[in-house]
Formats: structure tokens, sequence, C-alpha cells
């Protein structure tokens, strides 16, 4: 039915062609695997009892050391511009699908796939392995996204390998050799858009691939655009839609993806491939997490919108060379991303504010002062959440986002003097016009919030909803690998108990959780990170 390509030669790195995936097998680790942890709730969407994850058995299926009963297991052939080159051929180098299952009850069907269970044809020069490092924070921040509300690839689960893995940490020339780990990823398809730009690369001759892709993500993901006049014009269209809602949802979010290639970008509108991944602690929109893209910044905060823009007429020109969508209709299409993304981004926005409509001028205002003073992105929008709309409540209400005042304070009523006082950035106090700055913009903020007459108590809690405590920031992620390197995954455990719900308060949670990096975690060296480790 579907093109498998020359089965025979297997897990030999080549360039495949006429075919959009080959079959393989996982290269079983050298080493003895050990579950490190898994995820009750992906078990339960894949239809599996929990329980199941804690059998001896569960480690070596979930690492490729056993064979899966019923598995034929493949790597997806796909291409890719990477920072807006077009690399060719690149593939799922170190991930092998398993196959796919389709819980009984929900009837929804799941991809499983195992990333770093060793080489396929995609491979290239590189080894087909994962580190405990990368796997981890994968495995948690996939997790931490859904219960953000992000569409978002899942994780059943995170194992080591037992076989070490030689990486170069930083491109520093410090290669060290660190645990192996697989994560099983967990996703209703992984298809991506470089899946339809490598058979249009490769000339006519592979251009029907286009249309088999397409005719295939339609069926099993798309069902409902089967019957519209146009159905890959329509497919374009959701794509299109789905996506800009996601890049809203990250803006909203502060998330940095750090990679936006195309072939990091899924058909389905999912954030996927989390590697150089970041969430701002303060505020700058020039910042990205991707050591790689340091000096280019193609991939900062904020220039996420229009990377994804550049990466959807990337998909659209597939589409048009393999004729399947017109160049009026897919120019169309491409034109309502804008729209979307910025109507959404503007609802999230105002939803942060706690404001039935979004205003610009406040919106901005407030970036300038975060930016300025460097605080913490989301722990001011959290604060801001206990603003009151009265004037005479300001000095109790509002705890900025100061490391000090956060982690000194615990329980959250310091007052607005005390807390901007407090170091925003490296212990530099706040000067009496940066004060004033930050209590003119509050005096509007109230008077906006007057204005829309919402109780405070119901606006408050409408904005905890989506303003969160809790994310998977960077240093976070850094002290769970920290430990979880010497065998400890206690402090794992713990950080994804509390990411699990990133909105409620959760005052027994310890306020390193909710609290800006300390000093010497932002260090250079200590949490910098590139694409393929
Ligand atoms: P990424 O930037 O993470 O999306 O990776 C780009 C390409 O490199 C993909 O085709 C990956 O499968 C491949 N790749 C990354 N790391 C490895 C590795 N350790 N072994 C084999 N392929 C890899
Ligand atoms: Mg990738
Ligand atoms: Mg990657």
């Amino acid at each position: 039915k579907e093109l498998p390509a020359d089965p025979e030669t297997r897990n030999a790195v080549r360039q495949v062609e006429g075919a959009l995936f080959s079959f393989v097998s996982p290269t079983p680790p050298a080493g003895m695997p050990y579950l490190v942890s898994y995820s009750s709730q992906v078990a339960r969407l894949v239809g599996l009892d929990p329980t199941e994850c804690e059998r001896p058995e569960f480690p070596l299926l979930m690492s490729g050391a056993a064979p899966l009963p019923g598995s034929r297991s493949y790597a997806a052939c796909y291409g890719g511009h990477q920072f807006g080159s077009w690399a060719g051929q690149l593939g799922d180098g170190r991930a092998i699908t398993l196959g796919e299952v389709v819980n009984p009850v929900s009837g929804q069907r799941w991809e499983l796939q195992l990333k770093g269970a060793g080489k396929t044809p995609y491979s290239r020069r590189a080894d087909g392995r994962a580190v405990l490092r990368s796997s981890l924070r994968e495995y948690v921040c996939s997790e931490a996204m859904a219960a953000l509300g992000v569409p978002t690839t899942r994780a059943l689960s995170l194992v080591g390998t037992g076989e070490p893995v030689l990486r170069d940490m930083f491109y520093n020339g410090n290669a060290r050799w660190e645990p192996g780990a697989v994560v099983c990823r967990v996703a209703p398809s992984f298809v991506r858009f470089g899946s339809f730009q490598l058979p249009v690369s490769r000339g006519a001759g592979e251009v029907g691939l286009v249309k088999l892709a397409a005719d295939w993500v339609v069926k099993y993901h798309y069902p409902e655009l089967a019957a519209s006049p146009q159905p890959y014009l329509a497919l374009l269209r959701e794509v299109v839609h789905r996506t800009g809602r996601l890049v809203a949802d990250w803006q909203a979010l502060g998330f940095v993806h750090g990679v936006l290639n195309t072939d990091n970008m899924s058909i389905l509108g999912l954030t996927i491939d989390y590697g150089p991944f970041g969430f701002l602690d303060k505020f700058d929109p020039d910042w990205t997490p991707n050591l790689t893209d340091a000096s280019g910044r193609r991939y900062s905060y904020r220039n996420q919108p229009e990377a994804v823009q550049f990466n959807l007429i990337m998909l659209a020109n597939a589409l048009l060379a393999a004729d399947l969508v017109s160049r009026e209709g897919a120019e169309e299409t491409l034109g309502e991303y804008s729209k979307v993304l910025s109507e959404t981004y503007n609802a999230r926005m105002a939803a942060k504010l706690g404001l039935k409509e979004y205003d610009r001028a406040l919106s901005h205002e407030l970036m300038r002062l975060m930016y300025d003073d460097d605080a913490d992105f989301t722990n001011t929008f959290r604060a801001l959440c206990s603003v009151s709309s009265v004037e005479e409540e300001e000095e109790q209400q509002f705890q900025p986002d100061t490391s000090e005042s956060v982690s000194r304070s615990g329980s959250g009523s310091v007052g607005l003097t005390a807390a901007l006082s407090a170091s925003l950035n490296g212990g530099q106090p706040l000067s009496s016009e940066r004060l004033a700055a930050w209590r003119q913009w509050l005096q509007a903020y109230r008077a906006k919030l007057r204005a829309e007459g919402v109780p405070d108590s119901q606006r408050q809690a409408a904005q905890r909803a989506v303003c969160p405590k809790f994310i998977p920031r960077q240093h976070l992620l850094q002290w769970a690998i920290e430990a979880a390197e010497k065998g400890d995954y206690s402090e794992l455990e713990a950080l994804l108990e509390v990411l699990e719900r990133p909105y409620d308060e959760q005052p027994d949670a310890p306020a390193k959780y909710s609290s800006p990096p300390p000093e010497e975690m932002v260090r250079p060296g200590v949490c910098m990170l590139s694409c393929s480790s």
C-alpha cells in the first residue's frame, strides 16, 4: 500500500529515494536498559494500564533492546530548510517508529516513536543515539506543554540505555561521555512539513509522493477535509490556522522553540522536536536558547512568527509544485496566517492581563518595562493576577518578579515599593524613576480594569488560569538532569508533579519551582544548548 524503501538494506545510512519511510529496526543498546520515568497520563491515552510501565520488560521494549511483538518499525524520510537553507534529505536519524496503536475506547490513533534507538538510513554521520540530558528535557517539556494547554507531541517514557554516549557538549571542544537514553514520543502523527518538501526537491519522478503523503494525512488526521471541493487547499488552510494559533500560544507563554527548521514543523500543528528550547526568564525578545543560533538569532522569541511563516511558505511551495493547490489559493491561504496569529495572540495577551479586550499600548508598555528592568516574564504576569482594581490596595497587591522577593516572601504579599526596590537584576535596586514608571503603568492598568468592570475575584481567577506559575525553566531542568545523571530521579519526579498543574497556586510547592534562576545558573556555559545532543 504505502511504499517501503528497499527493505533489504534496512538501517544502512543512505539516500532513500522514492519512499516516504524505510523499515528499520532499533539497535539494542550495549548496556542494560532501566526505567527512569513514565507518564501515567500518556499510558492511558494509548490504552495502556499505567502499571504495565512498571513491568521489567518495559524498559527493554522502550529502548529498542527487545522487539515489540506485532511492531514493524520504520523511520520517516523527509528533508528540510535548516536556518533558511535547503538541507536535502534529513529524515528520522535517531527516531524509530514502533507503529501506531488505536486506543480501543477513544478510537484515537497514536504513533509511538523511540528517539535514540540507533542508526537509521537517515543518520548521516551521527550515531543515532540520544543522551539523558536532552531526553529528560524533551520528556519533561512535552508533558509540561500539554499541561499548559499547548498542542504538542507527548512522551510516554524515559529510559536509560546503560550505554554511554559521547557528546561535544557546548561546542567548546570538551567532549564527554554521557548516559544514553531513549524517550518514547507519542503523537497522532510525526509527519513534518519537510516530508512534503523532499520528494519535490527530487524532481518530477517523486512528486507523486507528495500527493500520497497528503492523502494519508487527510485520511487519518483530517478526515473532515476529505469531502472538501479542494481537499489539499483545505489541508493547507487547516495547517496554517493551527500553526498560527500554536505560535500565538508560544509567544504568550514565552516559549522559544530554538530550531524552527521545516523538518521540525508538525503537519498537525503540534510543538515537535524539543531540542534547544527554552522559556524566557527575564524578558528579552532577542533571546534564543540555541547556542548554534546565538549570533544570528534567527529563532529568537521575537522572530518566531516570521520564521514559522517562512516554513509555511515552504510547505505551500511543495503542495504547489505537486500541483495540489493553485498559486492564488495558496497565496490567499498563507495570508491568513498573520491574521490568525495576531487574533489569537491578542486574545491570549488580553486574557493574561485579565482584560476582555486587547489593549496594545498597555501590553507594549508592560513589555517595555519588563525589558528595561529585566523582569521575569512568567512571574510578572502571575503577579498581575493579584492586582486589585482599587487604588488604595496597591501596595499590598502587586508582587513582581524578582528572584529575591519571590523566594523571600514565599506566600506573595510584598508591597509594591518593597518588592520593586528589591533587586530586579543582579542586585541593582530600582531607581525612583523606574519605580514611578511601573506605578504609572499600574495606574493605567487599574483604570482599564475598572472600566471593564469585572469583579476582581472573578477576573483574577480567570487570569490565573492563563498565567502559569510553573514552567519548565532551564535551570530546573538542569537540576533534575544533574541529579538524574547520578541516579537520583526524585528531583525529576518532583518537577514533573509541579508541572502537571502549572496554573494552580500549589502553596506547598517549594519556592524554587516558581523562582527565576539564581545567579549561578544563568552564567554562560551552565544551560547552553545545541541541536543534536
Ligand atoms: P534536529 O535539528 O534535532 O531536528 O536534527 C536534524 C537532523 O539530524 C534530523 O534528521 C535528526 O534525525 C538528525 N540527528 C540529530 N541527532 C542525531 C544523532 N545523534 N544521530 C543521528 N541523527 C541525528
Ligand atoms: Mg528534528
Ligand atoms: Mg532534534
